[in-house]
């Protein structure tokens, strides 16, 4: 008899599992359909002996010290500070957008400070800004916004920026200075030998049982267990009652090339050209020696798993819907990406799990269990 069930063996799922059984000495089973461990930061070596990301470029960076420190129980950590080049009219430049792309793009030679005035001067006006299109072009204005938002956002997503929350295109600063990193966070790191490593060092306890290849539609009525943590997609739990949540998906191309190297940096992105958005070289990310290169191309799709939630204000309705009911929903955890319709980073979803965990032990306190055993949950505890 199972303590919990915990479905899905991502940050969310495995994070709460190995805190649940080693801090509160509970019975896990941890489950997943897929055939490994770690979710969407899933890694493996390649047949050619290169380690690749299964499921497109996980990069990993935080400004939090508390969820550095827990992860780095887990592993070491190879330092790595991103870097991202978009090819845009012809040429690869930095994105963010910097003082740099600016002055490669357009043959200038400004100055930080006079590109502010550049950028003002072509900056749009926006009362409120709403949506993906008015963070952008009442920044750097419209011209900007076209050559390197517009077209990748409506590849990416198959909405056009305006019709997407300003949360989006609000990932990706703009600066004036000529600082080319991707992220500016305090921790920036890479799991020394990958993230799949971290996950079973994670998961790897006594207390815990992990079966992948396994639905909860499989083993919910099935394995005999008390509390679940749910970190699926929320709609499919409540078997779609209210409709469909859209989740974006993306077709993964893992190619291997008998050249040492394939471009200058980690991720190049393509605004403008191709079906795929970007493509990832993993030697940069992961430091690894090898003749070879492995590459992986990102051709965003309306089917397929469920990656992305879609920010826009109609879903996020249609998700609080779904977030009420499971709020009702006796001994179930909704925590994760894809349980709280939320486009978060890995960090952001291990800090999720640890203040569900800090949550669990308020509602729960240790040696005061009366949820009975069952196969189907009973009564009472949530987090969203
Ligand atoms: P997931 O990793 O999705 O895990 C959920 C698991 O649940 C899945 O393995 C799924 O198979 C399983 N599951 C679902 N339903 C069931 C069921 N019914 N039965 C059994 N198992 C089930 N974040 C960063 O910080 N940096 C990055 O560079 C970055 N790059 C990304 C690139 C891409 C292409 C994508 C898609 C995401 C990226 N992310 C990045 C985000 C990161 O992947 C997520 O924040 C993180 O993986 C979420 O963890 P999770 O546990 O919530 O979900
Ligand atoms: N984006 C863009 N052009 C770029 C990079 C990003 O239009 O060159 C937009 C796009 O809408 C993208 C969003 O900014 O989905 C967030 O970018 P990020 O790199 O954070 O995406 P992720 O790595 O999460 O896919």
């Amino acid at each position: 008899m199972y303590d919990w069930m915990i479905v899905g063996a991502g940050f969310a799922g495995s994070v709460l599992a190995e805190r649940l059984a080693s801090e509160r000495n509970e019975r896990v089973l941890l489950i997943d359909r897929r055939p490994h461990i770690g979710g969407n930061a899933y890694d493996r070596y390649d047949d050619e002996g290169l380690l690749i990301h299964q499921y497109g470029p996980h990069i990993f960076h935080t400004n939090s010290k508390q969820i550095f420190d827990h992860l780095s129980r887990f592993t070491e950590w190879r330092f790595y500070e991103h870097r991202v080049l978009a090819e845009v009219d012809g040429m690869q430049v930095p994105i963010p957008i910097n003082l740099d792309t600016v002055n490669k793009l357009y043959g200038l030679n400004l100055t930080s400070e006079e590109l502010q005035d550049w950028f003002a001067a072509r900056a749009e006006k926006v009362g409120e800004i709403k949506t993906s299109e008015d963070v952008v072009v009442s920044t750097v204005g419209r011209e900007l916004y076209e050559k390197f938002f517009r077209g990748y956002t409506r590849k990416q997503w198959g909405l056009d920026p305006s019709e997407l929350d300003k949360s989006v295109t609000s990932r990706v600063p703009t600066r004036t200075n000529r600082d080319d990193r991707y992220f500016t966070d305090e921790f920036q790191f890479m799991p020394k030998h990958g993230y799949t490593r971290m996950f079973e060092k994670m998961v790897s306890h006594p207390n815990i049982h992990v079966m992948t290849q396994t639905d909860y539609e499989d083993v919910r009525h099935v394995v005999p267990h008390r509390r679940v943590i749910y970190t699926g997609p929320i709609d499919e739990y409540f078997d779609f009652r209210f409709g469909k949540l859209p989740y974006r998906s993306l077709r993964f191309e893992h190619v291997t090339l008998e050249k040492p190297w394939h471009q200058p940096v980690g991720v190049v992105n393509y605004p403008q050209t191709n079906d795929y958005t970007r493509v990832t070289e993993y030697k940069h990310l992961t430091g690894q020696e090898h003749v070879k290169t492995a590459l992986t191309y990102e051709y965003p799709s309306a089917e397929g798993d469920p990656y992305y939630p879609i920010p826009k204000p109609e879903n996020q309705e249609l998700f609080k819907k779904y977030e009420r009911l499971a709020l009702s929903t006796p001994d179930v955890w909704f925590v994760g990406r894809l349980a709280t319709y939320r486009y978060y980073n890995m960090d952001q979803i291990v800090g999720q799990a640890l203040a569900t965990f800090r949550r669990i032990n308020e509602a729960l306190p240790q040696g005061a269990d009366t949820a009975d055993v069952k196969v189907m949950p009973s009564s009472a505890a949530l987090a969203s």
